[in-house]
């Protein structure tokens, strides 16, 4: 049962942060669900770092394009993956413009470029090459290990993209998949991109997203699909209020049983 009340109970928010370990929360699902929008509010709610890993993907793809490799060149990509430094960066205290994190490639601030339409087009296909994975992974990895520690500056760490809970954090005490119909996921992406002034006919988006997330969910490497052991939040019809309470009950949860087998250890 949702139980909104729970997205106002600071101290109990404070605590649930303090008591997950490794402190690391996996949320995947298709593109436009909405598990950027819970995870950017959980992290913050729990002072956690949020961090979408769906940017470094699209980092390699707008660094191809913004170099005339060719995204059919298997080889190349895969180099480039390895060649390009990508860092995330919490948002600036004077940059108001909607981002949650600042992402630079090579020095250079990609935060909105990674967003375009053609970035949108690419992507998937880039994002199946296993050479762009094993860099990918590595690096997310790291990340993770290292705020899950609690060796960084938040205590801990909420990663969003489609296979963090299946292969990059197959351990991470909480997983969420979030999912929505994908004429709801379409309609929030084409409002998107209508506010960044880019007027494409809903049809257009609706048909790009479903040939995104069948590539995302049938390419051999990391596939999109929900590990099993993940709560599936369905939020077609509901507000992001409830889904984030959705998600606090499920901490709620899974820190109990950590505490459970705590206690048994
Ligand atoms: O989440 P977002 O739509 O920004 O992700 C862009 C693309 O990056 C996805 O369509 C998918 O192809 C790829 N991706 C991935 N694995 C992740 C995150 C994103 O393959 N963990």
């Amino acid at each position: 049962m949702i139980q909104a009340a729970h997205v106002h109970q600071p101290d109990l928010l404070d605590e649930l942060g303090a008591q997950l370990h490794p402190a690391i929360i996996a949320i995947d699902g298709p593109a436009a669900s909405g598990k950027s929008t819970v995870g950017f509010r959980l992290a913050n709610a729990l002072d956690y770092l949020f961090f979408d890993t769906g940017v470094m993907y699209r980092a390699v793809t707008w660094a191809a394009l913004a170099r005339g490799v060719a995204i059919d060149d298997e080889t190349a990509i895969g180099a480039l993956a390895h060649a390009i430094t990508i860092d995330i960066l919490p948002p600036q205290p004077n940059q108001h413009d909607g981002r949650h994190t600042t992402v630079l490639v090579d020095g250079e601030d990609v935060t909105w470029l990674i967003r375009a339409p053609e970035v949108d087009r690419n992507v998937s296909a880039v994002s199946a090459y296993p050479e762009v994975r094993t860099a990918m992974t590595a690096k997310q990895r790291a990340i993770a290990q290292r705020y899950g520690r609690g060796d960084a500056e938040k205590r801990g760490i909420v990663m969003v993209g489609r296979d963090i809970g299946t292969v990059v954090m197959p351990d991470a005490p909480l997983k969420l998949y979030v999912d929505a119909a994908p004429e709801e996921r379409a309609r929030r992406r084409h409002q998107e991109l209508a506010k960044q002034g880019k007027h494409i006919p809903y049809a257009e988006v609706l048909a790009d997203m479903v040939r995104r997330d069948r590539i995302d969910s049938e390419r051999p490497l990391s596939p999109l699909r929900r590990a099993a052991d993940a709560i599936r939040i369905d939020n077609s019809t509901q507000t992001a209020e409830d889904t984030l309470a959705q998600a606090i009950d499920a901490l709620r949860t899974a820190v109990d049983a950590s505490l459970v087998q705590q206690d048994r250890n």
